[in-house]
């Protein structure tokens, strides 16, 4: 027992004085690579598949085997054109609020005279009522009419149109003067040429009155200033 552990010892201790034949040393090494490059083959085999397999895109960087070139992209157009206006809508809305329009646009015939056009709508309401410009704008002028419009105001809008507030029994804003949407500019009366108190109210584009039920309500598209 203890002979046999003795002789074994030395042997285990100085592996390295015991010539080492020259195959013995490089088989290990040659089986080894032999049996990566066998899985480098399969790994090498799974990717080609994948690649047929995969969209043109993902393999758009592997070089052609068949000598075409590859598809480029069409190169992306740099944008020339400069950017179109900014706009922005602006709303009217209507300039005495919880009155209905008593009086439409257009032919009427008053009492004791002859038929004639209404510029504007006539919404009744009592004196001191307040009076809203009808979109943001600014105060054109203002005036006292005694034969017609009576104490009025008159507001340009950024869209082109004007309107005009009539027969008021106070005004609360002076020519020039810039207004935010919804601005209270003054109060209902019945001054001028009128039978009792209310507003009278005119839409006017260019020189010309237009109906203003075709524009209280409604939004209109205006070119931002950018410089
Ligand atoms: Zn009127």
């Amino acid at each position: 027992m203890r002979a046999t552990i003795a002789a074994f010892l030395p042997a285990l201790s100085e592996p390295k004085t015991e010539p080492t034949p020259p195959m013995r040393r490089l088989l290990p090494t040659a089986r080894s690579f032999l049996t990566h490059s066998g899985q480098a083959a399969v790994m090498a085999g799974v990717a080609v598949l994948a690649m047929a397999a995969a969209p043109l895109s993902v393999a758009g960087d592997i070089p052609p085997a068949d000598g075409y070139a590859k598809p480029e992209a069409p190169p992306v157009a740099a944008v020339a054109e400069p950017a179109g206006p900014v706009t922005r809508l602006i709303a009217f809305a209507e300039p005495v609020r919880g009155y209905a329009i008593n009086s439409a646009f257009g032919m009427r015939r008053l009492p004791g005279a002859a038929a004639r056009h209404h510029d504007g709508v006539d919404i009744a309401a009592p004196t001191g009522t307040s009076v809203y410009v009808a979109a943001e704008g600014r105060v054109l002028r203002t005036g006292y009419d005694a034969g017609g419009y009576g104490r009025f105001i008159e507001v340009a809008h950024p869209n082109g149109m004007s309107t005009l507030y009539g027969h008021l029994s106070r005004v609360d804003v002076a020519s020039g003067e810039r207004l935010v949407e919804g601005e209270r500019i003054g109060l209902v009366g019945n001054t001028g040429r009128s039978t009792g108190p209310h507003l009278h109210f005119e839409v006017r584009r260019g020189d010309r009155q237009v109906n203003p039920t075709k524009v209280l309500g409604r939004d209109f598209e205006v070119e931002v200033a950018t410089a």
